[in-house]
Protein backbone atom coordinates (compact mmCIF):
# COMPACT_ATOMS: atom_id res chain seq x y z
CA UNK A 1 0.00 0.00 0.00
CA UNK A 2 1.34 3.51 -0.55
CA UNK A 3 -0.22 5.34 2.32
CA UNK A 4 0.05 9.22 2.33
CA UNK A 5 0.75 10.70 6.46
CA UNK A 6 -1.23 14.57 5.47
CA UNK A 7 -1.13 17.54 8.30
CA UNK A 8 0.43 20.09 9.97
CA UNK A 9 3.70 20.66 11.16
CA UNK A 10 4.03 18.91 14.35
CA UNK A 11 1.47 16.74 14.06
CA UNK A 12 3.08 13.36 14.91
CA UNK A 13 3.21 12.18 11.08
CA UNK A 14 6.66 11.31 11.74
CA UNK A 15 5.81 9.12 14.66
CA UNK A 16 2.76 7.38 13.13
CA UNK A 17 5.17 7.01 10.20
CA UNK A 18 7.51 5.25 11.95
CA UNK A 19 4.93 2.84 13.55
CA UNK A 20 3.48 1.98 10.11
CA UNK A 21 7.18 0.89 9.37
CA UNK A 22 7.39 -1.41 12.07
CA UNK A 23 4.03 -2.81 11.82
CA UNK A 24 3.73 -3.46 8.33
CA UNK A 25 7.18 -2.97 6.74
CA UNK A 26 6.29 -0.25 4.09
CA UNK A 27 9.49 2.08 4.89
CA UNK A 28 8.61 5.93 6.17
CA UNK A 29 9.41 8.55 3.17
CA UNK A 30 9.99 11.89 5.08
CA UNK A 31 11.36 14.48 2.37
CA UNK A 32 12.32 16.22 5.78
CA UNK A 33 14.21 13.82 7.06
CA UNK A 34 16.00 13.04 3.61
CA UNK A 35 16.80 17.27 3.06
CA UNK A 36 17.99 17.05 6.91
CA UNK A 37 20.43 14.49 6.05
CA UNK A 38 21.64 15.98 2.71
CA UNK A 39 22.44 19.42 5.00
CA UNK A 40 24.24 17.10 7.34
CA UNK A 41 26.18 15.70 4.76
CA UNK A 42 27.37 18.84 3.57
CA UNK A 43 26.19 17.99 0.12
CA UNK A 44 25.44 21.07 -3.01
CA UNK A 45 21.67 19.82 -2.65
CA UNK A 46 21.90 20.37 1.21
CA UNK A 47 23.55 23.80 1.08
CA UNK A 48 20.93 24.92 -0.91
CA UNK A 49 18.17 24.42 1.02
CA UNK A 50 19.62 24.87 4.17
CA UNK A 51 18.34 28.55 4.80
CA UNK A 52 15.18 27.94 3.11
CA UNK A 53 14.07 25.35 5.48
CA UNK A 54 15.90 27.20 8.42
CA UNK A 55 13.09 30.14 7.53
CA UNK A 56 10.56 27.50 7.43
CA UNK A 57 9.73 27.78 4.10
CA UNK A 58 9.57 25.26 0.86
CA UNK A 59 12.29 23.91 -1.02
CA UNK A 60 11.84 23.86 -4.77
CA UNK A 61 8.97 21.46 -5.51
CA UNK A 62 11.85 19.90 -8.22
CA UNK A 63 14.27 18.97 -5.57
CA UNK A 64 11.99 16.61 -3.40
CA UNK A 65 10.10 15.04 -6.35
CA UNK A 66 13.24 14.00 -7.70
CA UNK A 67 14.51 12.59 -3.86
CA UNK A 68 11.52 11.25 -3.54
CA UNK A 69 11.65 9.31 -6.91
CA UNK A 70 15.16 8.17 -6.38
CA UNK A 71 14.43 6.91 -2.99
CA UNK A 72 10.31 5.01 -4.25
CA UNK A 73 13.12 2.92 -6.64
CA UNK A 74 14.98 1.45 -3.86
CA UNK A 75 13.96 -2.15 -3.90
CA UNK A 76 12.16 -1.78 -0.19
CA UNK A 77 9.35 0.06 -1.49
CA UNK A 78 8.29 -2.84 -3.78
CA UNK A 79 4.85 -3.38 -1.73
CA UNK A 80 4.36 0.69 -0.86
CA UNK A 81 5.77 3.10 1.37
CA UNK A 82 4.57 5.75 4.02
CA UNK A 83 4.87 9.14 2.81
CA UNK A 84 5.73 11.97 5.24
CA UNK A 85 5.42 15.31 4.57
CA UNK A 86 5.19 15.13 0.49
CA UNK A 87 3.48 16.31 -1.27
CA UNK A 88 3.20 19.49 0.14
CA UNK A 89 2.28 21.35 -2.77
CA UNK A 90 -0.26 20.67 -5.86
CA UNK A 91 2.63 19.65 -8.77
CA UNK A 92 3.98 17.44 -6.06
CA UNK A 93 1.19 15.93 -5.82
CA UNK A 94 0.46 15.91 -9.44
CA UNK A 95 4.09 14.56 -10.30
CA UNK A 96 3.61 11.85 -7.24
CA UNK A 97 0.84 10.46 -8.93
CA UNK A 98 2.80 10.65 -12.13
CA UNK A 99 5.70 8.84 -10.72
CA UNK A 100 3.70 6.14 -9.09
CA UNK A 101 1.05 5.52 -12.32
CA UNK A 102 4.48 5.16 -14.18
CA UNK A 103 5.43 2.29 -12.35
CA UNK A 104 1.71 0.83 -12.45
CA UNK A 105 1.17 1.97 -8.90
CA UNK A 106 -1.35 4.67 -6.78
CA UNK A 107 -1.65 6.20 -3.58
CA UNK A 108 -3.97 3.80 -1.49
CA UNK A 109 -5.05 6.20 1.10
CA UNK A 110 -4.76 9.48 2.42
CA UNK A 111 -4.42 9.75 6.28
CA UNK A 112 -4.67 13.06 7.82
CA UNK A 113 -4.02 14.05 11.28
CA UNK A 114 -6.27 16.58 12.36
CA UNK A 115 -4.49 19.16 15.35
CA UNK A 116 -5.18 22.40 16.27
CA UNK A 117 -2.68 24.88 16.10
CA UNK A 118 -2.46 25.79 19.61
CA UNK A 119 -1.72 22.48 20.43
CA UNK A 120 1.14 22.23 17.28
CA UNK A 121 2.69 25.21 19.52
CA UNK A 122 2.43 23.79 22.68
CA UNK A 123 4.14 20.61 21.48
CA UNK A 124 6.78 22.87 19.94
CA UNK A 125 7.45 24.53 23.41
CA UNK A 126 7.47 21.39 25.04
CA UNK A 127 10.23 19.64 22.84
CA UNK A 128 12.33 22.90 23.66
CA UNK A 129 12.20 22.27 26.85
CA UNK A 130 12.75 18.59 26.97
CA UNK A 131 15.72 19.17 24.87
CA UNK A 132 16.89 21.74 26.85
CA UNK A 133 16.90 24.18 23.69
CA UNK A 134 16.09 24.11 20.25
CA UNK A 135 17.43 21.04 19.08
CA UNK A 136 16.17 21.80 15.11
CA UNK A 137 16.68 24.90 13.91
CA UNK A 138 13.07 25.33 12.09
CA UNK A 139 12.01 24.43 15.59
CA UNK A 140 11.33 27.68 17.12
CA UNK A 141 7.53 29.22 18.12
CA UNK A 142 8.77 31.85 15.74
CA UNK A 143 9.22 29.66 12.76
CA UNK A 144 6.75 27.58 13.51
CA UNK A 145 4.17 30.37 12.87
CA UNK A 146 5.64 30.77 9.24
CA UNK A 147 5.67 26.80 8.76
CA UNK A 148 1.96 26.62 9.52
CA UNK A 149 0.83 29.86 7.45
CA UNK A 150 2.91 28.01 4.45
CA UNK A 151 1.01 25.11 5.26
CA UNK A 152 -2.60 26.40 5.09
CA UNK A 153 -1.26 28.29 1.92
CA UNK A 154 0.44 25.78 -0.06
CA UNK A 155 -0.15 22.05 1.31
CA UNK A 156 -3.63 22.00 2.81
CA UNK A 157 -5.37 22.56 -0.48
CA UNK A 158 -4.35 19.44 -1.52
CA UNK A 159 -6.85 18.16 1.28
CA UNK A 160 -9.79 18.64 -1.50
CA UNK A 161 -7.67 17.17 -4.28
CA UNK A 162 -7.33 13.83 -2.34
CA UNK A 163 -10.86 13.98 -1.12
CA UNK A 164 -12.23 14.23 -4.85
CA UNK A 165 -10.06 11.10 -5.58
CA UNK A 166 -12.21 9.68 -2.63
CA UNK A 167 -8.56 8.81 -0.89
CA UNK A 168 -8.99 11.39 2.25
CA UNK A 169 -9.89 9.70 5.69
CA UNK A 170 -8.73 11.91 8.94
CA UNK A 171 -7.66 10.69 12.40
CA UNK A 172 -7.90 12.99 15.59
CA UNK A 173 -4.10 13.68 16.23
CA UNK A 174 -4.91 15.14 19.77
CA UNK A 175 -5.45 11.84 21.55
CA UNK A 176 -2.43 9.51 22.69
CA UNK A 177 0.05 8.54 20.68
CA UNK A 178 -1.40 5.04 20.78
CA UNK A 179 -5.17 5.73 20.10
CA UNK A 180 -4.11 7.78 17.15
CA UNK A 181 -2.11 4.42 16.25
CA UNK A 182 -4.69 2.09 16.74
CA UNK A 183 -7.48 4.49 14.46
CA UNK A 184 -4.90 4.46 11.53
CA UNK A 185 -4.78 0.92 11.99
CA UNK A 186 -8.46 0.58 11.75
CA UNK A 187 -8.47 2.99 8.65
CA UNK A 188 -5.80 0.91 6.87
CA UNK A 189 -7.64 -2.59 7.26
CA UNK A 190 -10.38 -1.04 6.42
CA UNK A 191 -9.34 0.25 2.80
CA UNK A 192 -7.37 -3.07 2.63
CA UNK A 193 -11.27 -5.26 3.02
CA UNK A 194 -12.28 -2.74 -0.14
CA UNK A 195 -8.98 -3.16 -2.26
P1 LIG B 1 7.47 19.32 9.70
O1 LIG B 1 6.47 18.36 9.18
O2 LIG B 1 7.72 19.19 11.15
O3 LIG B 1 7.23 20.75 9.28
P2 LIG B 1 9.53 18.25 7.91
O4 LIG B 1 10.64 17.51 8.54
O5 LIG B 1 8.53 17.46 7.13
O6 LIG B 1 8.88 19.04 9.09
O7 LIG B 1 10.08 19.39 6.94
C1 LIG B 1 11.03 20.34 7.38
C2 LIG B 1 11.29 21.37 6.27
O8 LIG B 1 11.85 20.69 5.13
C3 LIG B 1 10.08 22.10 5.72
O9 LIG B 1 9.73 23.23 6.51
C4 LIG B 1 10.58 22.49 4.32
O10 LIG B 1 11.48 23.57 4.38
C5 LIG B 1 11.38 21.26 3.91
N1 LIG B 1 10.52 20.26 3.22
C6 LIG B 1 10.25 19.00 3.66
N2 LIG B 1 9.44 18.37 2.79
C7 LIG B 1 9.20 19.24 1.79
C8 LIG B 1 8.42 19.19 0.61
N3 LIG B 1 7.71 18.09 0.28
N4 LIG B 1 8.39 20.28 -0.19
C9 LIG B 1 9.08 21.38 0.10
N5 LIG B 1 9.83 21.51 1.21
C10 LIG B 1 9.89 20.46 2.06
Amino acid sequence: MNLILFGPPGAGKGTQARVLTEGYGWPQLSTGDMLRAAIAAGTDLGKRCKAIMDAGDLVPDDIVVGIIAERYDQPDCKAGAVFDGFPRTPPQALALDDMLAQRGQKIDLVIELKVDDAILLSRVEQRIKEAGGVARADDTPETLKNRLAVYYKNTAPLLKFYSDQGKLVQVDGMVAIEKVTAAIAALISEAKAHA
